[in-house]
Formats: structure tokens, C-alpha cells, sequence
């Protein structure tokens, strides 16, 4: 930590001037009080820690990463003419905001090591109750662009016009990098990234980003690519019994169809959809699809079809740490499907609900699907 007490205030350990560092000072912990030591050198950075293992909860294993970028982020608001307290302590709800930025009423958090899904919604609240909004940025083990679900689910926000997006402190190079636009494209997480030199930097693109930012518009050979490859996935959880489409496969196997041989939109749009789905995209649609075109109607009504974007809501949804409600995502991705059906003459709008126009035809089997996706010239 870098915040003692000594008698009765708080001092930052680079703060101290050289002649008290020398000397043996009874500093505490500003939490449990108990004796905590300086530690100082060249090659490290300035800080405490307590003196024996207590059951205090800041007596955790900081890593010299996570000190610095405790320490990048005060100068950083420091910079921008904020004043920024460090490890504030909140007793109210028992927890401690990495900075505190008081004019802003935001918590900045430095995440650099494992946490649950249970810890960061928890903490993510309580510190709702004290400020106006967290900002979680995220250490270099974070740092990656193999975007995976439970990331997305623990600490991606919403922007309009960034859509899904996260931040990451990269504390060796110094510089901080938005990764946003995250979206699924057949099976795939993807996302565009920006570097910014500062926090000052990327906390103006995030109020004001250039209109010319836009989801990367994917061609049509990497779309082929990432459809093959999802198939073949596919395919595999088939040979191995893998649980990942399983619940899929079992749900076509009631309505006598082959999961895999399900119809191409099935599989999402060509720029990519948002990443709210449990496991993909896919699954929901096909789920979907299963229902709207079972062969008993050919119409259905308004009522009917929020009931089953309800049952399919609560069936796919994932649970968001960072968006209190992810309703409104998953509605716009079902009106966007709806349309695309439209697009390709399966349905119609009417007054009252939609009608049927054309069954969409399902692949036979694996083969056929994949010679398909490697001949035809348009796909999604
Ligand atoms: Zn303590």
C-alpha cells in the first residue's frame, strides 16, 4: 500500500523525505491500525506493509505494477487539475478505491490480478453508493486481443458510439489502450483498439470520439475464415461430446433438424453482433429460428413474439459486472435479426405481428455447409 498513518495522518510513502526514511517510524494501517513498515530502494517503488499476517484486508501482496499504476493514475488526474486522494478508504462500505478523484466523484480501480465475477459486480456497487462511477482499468495480464466472454462480462461498459469497450493500463510502456467496438463475428470476439499516451487523453475520446469511428467493416474472406472455422468447432463438440453446443444440439435434435446444418443467417451479421450472448450468437438464433418457422404457423403475433424474446432473454442472456441492464442490447439484436429475415424474404411485418413467407432450408449435413461457405460469393 502506499498510504500510512503516523500520528493520527495519512502520509504517501513518496511523500517521505529522505531524512525520515531512515528513520524507524511507527507508522499504521489506516484500516486495522496494526504496524506496518516502509519500504524504500532504487529499484523499487515506496511503500508499506503491514508487519505480521493480519486478517486486515489490505495486507494482500501488492505487485510493484499495481503500486505504479496506482501512482500513474494520481498524476495523471493530478495533470488535469483534479485532485486525486490515494487509497481512500470508504468505511461505509467497507472498501478501499485504488484513487479518488472528489471533483468527479469517480473511483479509479487498477486491476492487476485475478478477480471473480462475484467480486468486481460487489465491488463495482459498493462503490456506486459513494461515487458516481468506477472506472476499472486493467493491468497488463489483461492485455490481450484473444477477448474472452468472462472478461467482456466482468468489465466492459457501453458507449453509443464506442459500443462495448474496456481499458487497460499497459504500466511497462507507459500508456494506456482502449480496446472497444467488441463484438462477436461467427464464434469470435473481436474489437478495435486505440493507445493513448495518458488518462487525460482517453478520457476525452470517450466524451467526445470522432464521428469517423465505426466497426471495422470485415471482408468477405475473413468472414469465410472465421465461418469455417466455427463450423469446424462445431463439428468437433459433436465428435467429443463437448458441452459448448451441446444444449443446441440436443434442442435441434427435438425438432428433428441437425444443429450444424442450421441456415447461414443463423450465424450473425457480416460486421459482427454485440457480445451479450451466453456461448454465441448463434445459439440464440437458432433457437429462435426453431420457433418462428416450426412448421404450424404462418403467422405470429406481436404478443407471442415478445413472449419468446423474454424466454430466449432469460435463457441466453449473460450477467454484466459494469451494465446494470443488458435488456435493451438484446432487444436490438432481435429487432436486427427480424429485419435481416425480412431482408432475405423469410417474413413480413404485418399490423398485428409477422408473417411467414418461405421456410429457410437447413444444410444436410456437415459437408454441404462447408462447401457451401467455400463457394459462395456472398456470405452473411
Ligand atoms: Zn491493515
Amino acid at each position: 500500500m502506499l498510504v500510512a498513518q503516523l500520528n493520527g495522518r495519512l502520509i504517501e510513502a513518496d511523500q517521505i523525505d529522505s531524512q525520515s526514511k531512515t528513520k524507524k517510524l511507527a507508522y499504521v494501517c489506516p484500516q486495522c491500525h496494526q504496524p506496518v513498515i516502509f519500504k524504500h530502494g532504487h529499484c523499487r517503488i515506496a511503500h508499506f506493509s503491514h508487519l505480521s499476517r493480519t486478517a486486515c484486508p489490505f495486507s494482500e501482496n501488492e505487485s510493484q505494477i499495481h503500486l505504479a499504476g496506482k501512482l500513474r493514475l494520481k498524476t495523471d488526474m493530478l495533470a488535469l487539475g483534479y485532485s486525486a486522494v490515494l487509497e481512500r478508504i470508504f468505511p461505509q462500505i467497507d472498501q478501499r478505491a485504488d484513487v479518488f478523484v472528489p471533483d468527479l466523484e469517480t473511483v479509479l480501480e487498477y486491476q492487476c490480478s485475478p478477480i471473480s465475477f462475484d467480486s468486481i459486480k460487489r465491488r463495482t456497487q459498493g462503490y456506486l453508493k459513494v461515487a458516481k462511477r468506477v472506472i476499472w482499468i486493467l493491468g497488463p495480464r489483461y492485455e490481450s486481443m484473444h477477448y474472452q466472454c468472462e472478461m467482456i462480462a466482468k468489465f466492459a461498459k457501453y458507449h453509443r458510439q464506442l459500443g462495448f469497450y474496456f481499458i487497460c493500463y499497459l504500466e511497462k510502456e507507459g500508456y494506456f489502450r482502449l480496446h472497444f467496438q467488441l463484438r462477436e463475428m461467427a464464434g469470435k470476439l473481436i474489437g478495435e483498439t486505440q493507445n493513448f499516451l495518458n488518462l487525460a487523453a482517453l478520457l476525452a475520446y470517450l466524451k467526445r470520439p470522432p464521428r469517423s469511428v465505426q466497426p471495422r467493416f470485415l471482408g468477405q474472406k475473413t468472414v469465410r475464415r472465421q465461418l469455417l472455422k466455427q463450423l469446424q468447432q462445431i463439428q468437433r463438440c459433436n465428435l467429443t461430446g463437448r458441452h459448448t453446443y451441446l444444449p443446441a444440439v440436443t434442442d435441434c435434435y427435438a425438432f428433428q433438424k441437425l444443429f450444424i446444418g442450421c441456415p447461414l443467417i443463423c450465424h450473425g451479421n457480416r460486421t459482427g453482433n454485440l457480445p451479450i450472448f451466453r456461448r454465441s450468437i448463434l445459439c440464440w438464433r437458432v433457437w429462435l429460428m426453431l420457433r418462428l418457422f416450426d412448421g404450424s404457423r404462418l403467422t405470429m403475433s406481436d404478443r407471442l413474439l415478445t413472449g419468446l424474446f423474454e424466454i430466449s432473454y432469460d435463457q441466453f442472456k449473460i450477467d454484466f459486472a459494469q451494465i446494470s441492464d443488458s435488456k435493451p442490447f438484446f432487444k436490438a439484436e432481435f429487432r436486427q435479426f427480424l429485419i435481416q429475415l425480412h431482408d432475405q424474404g423469410y417474413l413480413r411485418q404485418t399490423v398485428t405481428g409477422i408473417q411467414i413467407l418461405k421456410w429457410p432450408v437447413w444444410f444436410t449435413d456437415y459437408d454441404q455447409k462447408r462447401l457451401f461457405i467455400m463457394t459462395a460469393p456472398r456470405l452473411l
